[in-house]
């Protein structure tokens, strides 16, 4: 397969993590004679410094042409000012809405061998594997109107949360399907006890519903999930739901997993190209220090294998690499206990390459 490849490394981590991933893509077009062709484009805080505009037209146009986008993350204190007219996560948002990006796929899957790194009990986080399906260019974080106002001589802001029927069941026959795949159980998580957006959103899902009979189907409020999520993990199997509610359920979740640093993502519409990240932010905390986790990007670069390209089992070479890195004991400071050793950003992007080396001969004998 010969294949175009657009990096977004965007701020903070991101280019740290991106090029572990990259080398990681890199490691396995050799090993399975494919060619890769990445194309670097700037986006977020650091396309702001170099042009003035979150999501160049270039980089649009590159992500646009591409088979597949991998991104690092956007954002930083020095851009969040909240009086700034540009900000860097206008970026995100508009290249999700530009590439019809309407679904994003969060699996949230324990690796034993992380069990331990969860601040939650591992007898709780034991067989947790989930997707989460967050609904991704709809709901408040584009309804309009949006913004500030002065009213009657005080300062008020507006956020509109809508949903049109179109958006809720395009959404949920992603979910299904998925389910479909797995283990056959969807819930879909709404506030339909006071949000008119939720009741039409439950009202849809229940129509899509009747075309999925094998699929096992349960709705919960939100504040419901969000306590089911840190009692029973090991309960959901697919959980559908809208863009600010996944954004902070899909959090919530990456404990289980042990860091933020491990969980990865797919943004998906009806065509290519599709986006990968990792759902963790630019963490300008460590920036720049050399310890940032990169295994949520070098995951998110397997899901592009898998749901990008269809390369399954390139992406299966990669998950499963990551998985032997972990159970050699190999730990980033995110994931290390008190006292224990840890590795940097690269050496362990190093470790995953050579692992997909093993796990690609293993594949062929
Ligand atoms: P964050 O995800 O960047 O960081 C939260 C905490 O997790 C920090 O302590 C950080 O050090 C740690 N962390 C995150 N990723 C890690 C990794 N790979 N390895 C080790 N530790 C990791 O969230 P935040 O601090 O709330 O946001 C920082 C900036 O990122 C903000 O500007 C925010 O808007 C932006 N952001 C961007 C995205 C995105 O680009 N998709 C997502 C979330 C936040």
């Amino acid at each position: 397969m010969d294949v175009t490849i657009t990096l977004l490394p965007g701020d903070g981590i991101g280019p740290e993590v991106v090029a572990q991933a990259r080398k990681v893509l890199e490691a396995v077009a050799g090993q399975f004679g494919h060619t890769f062709n990445f194309h670097r484009a700037l986006i977020g805080g650091i396309a702001i410094e170099e042009t003035g505009n979150p999501l160049p037209d270039e980089t649009l146009k590159a992500c646009q042409t591409s088979d597949a986008v991998l991104m690092g993350a956007v954002g930083g204190p020095r851009w969040s000012d909240p009086r700034a007219a540009v900000r860097p996560e206008q970026g995100l948002l508009r290249i999700r809405k530009e590439l019809g990006l309407f679904a994003n796929l969060r699996p949230v899957k324990l690796i034993p061998a992380l069990a331990n790194a969860s601040p939650l009990k591992p007898t709780v986080v034991s067989g947790t594997d989930m997707v989460i399906v967050r609904e991704l260019t709809g709901g408040l974080y584009f309804g309009q109107p949006q913004g500030r106002e002065q009213a009657g001589g005080r300062r008020a802001a507006v956020d509109t949360l809508r949903y049109a029927e179109d958006e809720i069941e395009r959404l949920m026959r992603v979910a299904f399907d998925l389910a479909r795949g797995r283990r056959r159980k969807l819930t879909s998580v709404d506030k339909a006890n006071v949000m008119a957006s939720s009741r039409l959103w439950r009202e849809v899902a229940h129509e899509v519903a009747h075309d999925y009979p094998d699929v096992e189907y349960q709705d919960i409020l939100v504040d419901a999930c969000a306590m089911y999520l840190i009692r029973n993990p090991a309960d959901f199997d697919v959980i559908a739901t809208e863009n600010m509610f996944g954004d902070i359920l899909s959090d919530e979740a990456s404990m289980l997993t042990g860091s933020l640093g491990m969980l990865p993502s797919a943004s998906l519409g009806s065509g290519r190209p599709g986006l990968f990240e990792p759902i963790h932010g630019s963490a300008p905390d460590i920036a720049g220090q050399g310890v940032a986790n990169p295994l949520a990007t070098i995951l998110s670069a397997a899901m592009l294998l898998r749901s990008g390209l269809g390369l399954t089992r390139e992406a299966a070479a990669v998950e499963r690499a990551v998985e032997k890195v972990l159970e050699d004991g190999h730990r980033t400071a995110d994931l290390a206990a008190p006292g224990q050793p840890t590795v940097g950003t690269q050496a362990i992007g190093d470790l995953v390459v050579a692992a997909c080396a093993t796990a690609t001969e293993q594949h062929q004998v």
